[in-house]
């Protein structure tokens, strides 16, 4: 590290809070190295309330850009000088690029989620999905899926503070997109189980299976699960989530993790602000 950094290198920075548990500056960090880029990232613990001294200062000191993560995804977007038209019907930003001032926001979670299927070669346009989950990465996920080409969307929540977004996201889906769109229930069992039959993919993107939900599944029984469904899990810790269980134990055959996602939301923003493409299969081995 110490041999990159000199009078030239540009900064790119991580904003959110919590964020000391972050693997996003050990993956930009030894990408930058492996191929000679002189950009160093660092993570900033910044909160609502000190965003927009924080987002001033990519400006002030010529940062390329930053991340910005839980909770300024939102917050964040009336400080920015344009918005990406994923970034603005997802209605969040993950990543800020800064072209001589102007600050431009975008968001890459969904094109992390698209991606890292296509890594395992897994096409799900012009397939039928269901997701479970309406908030930061659900919206990401539905918005940019539809966009790409996924025919049907079941979108699932519980009655929480995230239902009024579900109905946004399903209204949006049908507007925008050729996507078609239906909201359900997440506590309508039945109908969930109907959908699941009904479906190419199951992606749950609730962070039910994560702590401290670490032992909860919203699918508990593996006849729901037929072998030839795909079964798509947005948590990465732990690797193997209660949900990606009760798939083995169906015998599903294609089960993920969000490992691949992060990865890939991570090589998206790379690639805005350095031109380049990461070097996914070298940060994969130092990072999984
Ligand atoms: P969020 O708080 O914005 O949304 C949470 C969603 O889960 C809402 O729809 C809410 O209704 C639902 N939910 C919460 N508790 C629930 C429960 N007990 N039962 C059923 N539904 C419940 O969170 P987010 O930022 O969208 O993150 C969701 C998950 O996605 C987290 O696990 C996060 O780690 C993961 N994520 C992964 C990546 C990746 O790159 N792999 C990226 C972003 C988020």
């Amino acid at each position: 590290m110490t041999e990159r950094i000199d009078g030239h290198t540009i900064l790119i920075g991580l904003m959110a809070y919590p964020i000391r548990h972050s693997m996003s500056p050990t993956m930009h960090n030894n990408a930058f190295a492996k191929l000679g880029l002189n950009y160093a990232y660092l993570a900033f613990e910044v909160t609502n309330d000190t965003l927009p001294a924080a987002i001033q200062s990519i400006r002030t000191l010529d940062m390329r850009g930053s991340n910005i993560s839980m909770p300024n995804k939102q917050k964040v977007i009336p400080l920015l000088d344009k918005l990406d038209p994923a970034a603005e019907m997802i209605g969040a930003v993950n990543t800020i690029v800064n072209d001589d001032g102007i600050l431009t926001g975008y968001t890459t979670d969904g094109i992390g989620f698209m991606k890292s299927l296509d890594d395992e070669g897994i096409n799900i346009r012009g397939h039928k999905m269901i997701l479970a989950g309406a908030g930061g990465a659900g919206t990401a996920i539905a918005v940019q899926a539809a966009l790409d080409g996924v025919t049907e969307m079941s979108i699932f929540n519980q009655h929480d503070d995230s239902w009024e977004n579900a109905k946004r996201n399903v209204a949006l889906l049908n507007e925008k997109t050729n996507c078609k769109a239906t909201l359900h229930e997440l506590e309508n069992r039945d109908d969930l189980k109907a959908e699941i039959a009904d479906s190419f993919i199951y992606t749950d993107a609730t962070g039910v299976g994560m702590k401290p939900l670490e032992d909860e599944t919203l699918v508990t029984d593996p006849s729901w699960f037929r072998k030839d469904l795909v079964v798509f899990d947005t948590v990465y810790a732990p690797r193997t989530t209660k949900l990606m269980k009760v798939a083995e134990q169906a015998g599903v055959e294609h089960v993920f993790n969000g490992l691949g996602m992060m990865l890939e939301q991570g090589a998206a923003a790379f690639k805005l602000w350095t031109g380049k493409e990461m070097p996914v299969d070298y940060i994969r081995q130092i990072l999984f």
